[in-house]
């Protein structure tokens, strides 16, 4: 806003300025003409006056001289000069008349008296002259003819001055008004051109400085703000422009480090990105020029390879993978990551930038599947198993994306007081093309990668972002999540559990975690161990699904765990399958003879709730209470619940 308005300002007040002095060039220069076409009219009407002035003068000097001329040889030719001096003189002065002001005009009636007196003395002077009486003439001349002669020429030659310097003063003026409208337009047209030339050059920065924004904007659009590498949008276009020549080969490399995610979030996301900023220059420097490196999303990069065979692109894959092995010194700590590479090329695995993209992928599950860093795609993957690794290339981006998974919540209610023991949170996919997925469908798929520990964590992390805000809302709902066996391998698991009770700061207490027997069974010596520490932090535990896996009274005995759930599918047949009835009563009793509480999973109705009360059973979950809900609606489900039951025990 602030860098835009200064330009645009500036273009302002040059505009403005060019304005001002078109205006005050076209005022200077019609006040100029004005001044210089008035002073020219005063020069030629003033020398024109000061031509018949003089005109006048030479008449009166030429009747002078033909009445000298007369004394000496009279004669009827010098008469007549004299009268056309007489003439000249008349004519002079009505030029003067009708060139001159009121001044000339009171100045040429003086001078018409004059004459007319000059030429009655004249008159006088001829007859004496022609009467041959000299003493006449002479006394004529001295006391008439002189003095008038001499007071026409003083008054004529007075006018005839004036005029002439009025004339040459106008000249002098015009010359001056002149140079003043020349040095003033001059240097108009210089400011005027100086502005211009400033307009020119700001209109050029300003272009200049829009082109770069835009070609800013452009960059921004098509690339990775931390890496600064292409983003998907940039590589899928040039994906394409490479694959528009259906005869190149060309190959695409898909890849994804391994362990990402746990220095993102043991040494924070600060390193994380220091990380990716250092696997995104090492990728660079290991490939050739015209090969395209992008970050399609969190840890996950794309490697275009134009011109490039299959078999070609894995020894580079293989390259890039040894660069990226050698360790990444992060601040002060050194991290080691591993990366899987998937290579698929084009003709033989595709023709779109959207498909070879597709394979790349599946063959990188299959190389973090076989941890050999890197596959090649083939076909076969597709058929065998394509849709799991798709899956699991799914659910990644559902745990960064964030706004897939969800959780829901299942009632466990005392069968004896009908009171709420807790709630079981079950993990919900909505797939963005798929729709919802089961968890039956998923779960299993993550436990066979490292992927069920992510899962496991942004779990833990909802079910204490809910239990939280129940603890707000003075609800104290005990929660349980489910671990997958493959957790209680996870060395991390304790501390991150730790970490996301104090986060959000909820007693150890009211966290339940569940358990098969199978995953203790897997491992028993560091399942216990981890199940132990739990416990001490005081988290309780349950042996989830009982009767579906083997189980060793041994192993049971020791741990630490104070809640039996007896699998549903036991307690949804003990009404018509003896044997499921009696697994149902012999686990009650092991539960209780072991010090824990039992709880029946899958009641479906009120059948199984009697059955079960009467046999002891402590706890029940299933449709019969209550579905899987949103976290939203268990404060509303609690209080319709808690009412039924006081209403129902009011009967009695
Ligand atoms: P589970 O731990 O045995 O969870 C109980 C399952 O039984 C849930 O299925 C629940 O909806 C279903 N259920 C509850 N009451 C009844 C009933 O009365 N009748 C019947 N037929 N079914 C009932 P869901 O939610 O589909 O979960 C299936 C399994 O997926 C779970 O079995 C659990 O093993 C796994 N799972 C779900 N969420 C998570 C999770 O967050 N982490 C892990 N690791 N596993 C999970
Ligand atoms: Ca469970
Ligand atoms: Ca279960």
């Amino acid at each position: 806003m602030h860098a835009s308005s200064r330009p645009h300002r500036m273009r302002r007040a040059t505009a403005t300025g060019l304005t001002l002095v078109v205006i005050a060039l076209a005022v200077l220069s019609v006040a100029g003409v004005m001044r210089t076409r008035r002073a020219a009219d005063t020069v030629t009407r003033a020398t024109a006056l000061a031509a018949a002035y003089e005109r006048a003068h030479d008449a009166v000097a030429e009747e002078k001289l033909a009445e000298q001329h007369y004394r000496l040889e009279p004669g009827p030719d010098v008469r007549a000069g004299h009268a056309a001096a007489a003439a000249a003189l008349a004519a002079a002065l009505r030029d003067v008349d009708r060139l001159g002001g009121a001044t000339d005009r009171a100045l040429t009636a003086r001078v018409r008296a004059l004459q007319d007196e000059y030429l009655a003395s004249m008159n006088s002077l001829f007859a004496a002259v022609d009467a041959g009486d000299a003493a006449l003439v002479k006394r004529i001349d001295q006391n008439l003819t002189d003095p008038v002669f001499d007071q026409l020429t003083g008054d004529v030659r007075a006018a005839n001055i004036a005029h002439a310097t009025e004339a040459a003063d106008a000249v002098t003026d015009l010359r001056h008004t002149e140079s003043i409208v020349f040095t003033t337009t001059t240097l108009g047209f210089a400011a005027g051109l100086v502005l211009i030339t400033g307009f020119a050059l700001a209109a050029a920065g300003y272009q200049r400085r829009l082109l770069r924004q835009a070609a800013a904007n452009e960059h921004q659009a098509l690339h990775d703000a931390l890496t600064g590498l292409p983003n998907r949008i940039l590589f899928n276009r040039r994906a394409d422009a490479a694959l528009a020549d259906p005869d190149a080969p060309v190959a695409v490399l898909m890849l994804d480090l391994d362990r990402f995610k746990e220095v993102n979030d043991t040494l924070g996301h600060q390193y994380g990105d220091d990380l990716l900023r250092q696997v995104a220059a090492r990728c660079t420097a290991a490939l050739r020029p015209g090969d395209l490196v992008a970050r399609l999303s969190g840890d996950e990069f794309a490697v275009l390879l134009p011109g490039t065979r299959t078999a070609e692109a894995a020894g580079l894959a293989a390259a890039l993978q040894q660069q990226l092995h050698r360790s990444f010194v992060l601040g002060d700590v050194t991290v080691d990551v591993e990366a899987s590479i998937g290579v698929a090329g084009a003709p033989d695995d595709g023709h779109s930038a959207d498909a070879l993209l597709r394979c790349a992928d599946i063959a990188m599950y299959a190389a973090k599947e076989a941890k050999n860093g890197v596959a090649v795609y083939r076909s076969s993957m597709h058929t065998d198993d394509s849709s799991r690794l798709l899956l699991l290339g799914d659910l990644r981006r559902a745990l960064e994306a964030g706004d897939q998974l969800t959780l829901h919540y299942q009632p466990k209610v005392r069968l004896d007081d009908h009171g709420l023991s807790g709630v079981e949170a079950l993990v919900r996919w909505q797939h963005p093309t798929r729709g919802a997925i089961p968890p039956a469908e998923f779960i299993p798929v993550a436990e066979t990668t490292g992927l069920i520990n992510r899962l496991t964590l942004y779990v833990l992390r909802l079910a204490l972002t809910q239990e939280r805000a129940w603890l707000d809302a003075g609800l104290s709902i005990p929660v349980a999540v489910n671990l997958s066996p493959r957790c209680l391998l996870d060395a991390e698991l304790v501390r991150h559990v730790t970490g996301l009770l104090d986060e959000f700061g909820v007693p150890a207490r009211l966290l339940r975690l569940e358990v098969t027997e199978s995953a203790v069974m897997a491992n028993p010596v560091q399942a216990t161990a981890t199940l132990t520490e739990l416990h001490d932090l005081g988290i309780h535990l349950s042996i989830d699904d009982y009767g579906t896996g083997y189980s060793s009274m041994a192993y049971l005995k020791q741990l630490p765990v104070d809640e039996l759930k007896v699998d549903r599918t036991f307690v949804q047949h003990m009404d018509i399958d003896q044997d499921d009835a009696i697994l149902v009563r012999g686990a009650i009793e092991l539960g209780h003879n072991l010090g824990m509480t039992v709880v029946a999973e899958g009641v479906e109705g009120t059948a199984h709730a009697a059955a079960l009360l009467e046999l002891g059973c402590d706890i029940a979950q299933g449709y019969h209470y209550a579905r899987p809900m949103p976290g939203a609606d268990v404060a509303a489900w609690l209080r319709t619940h808690t009412a039924t039951t006081a209403m129902r025990e009011a009967a009695f």
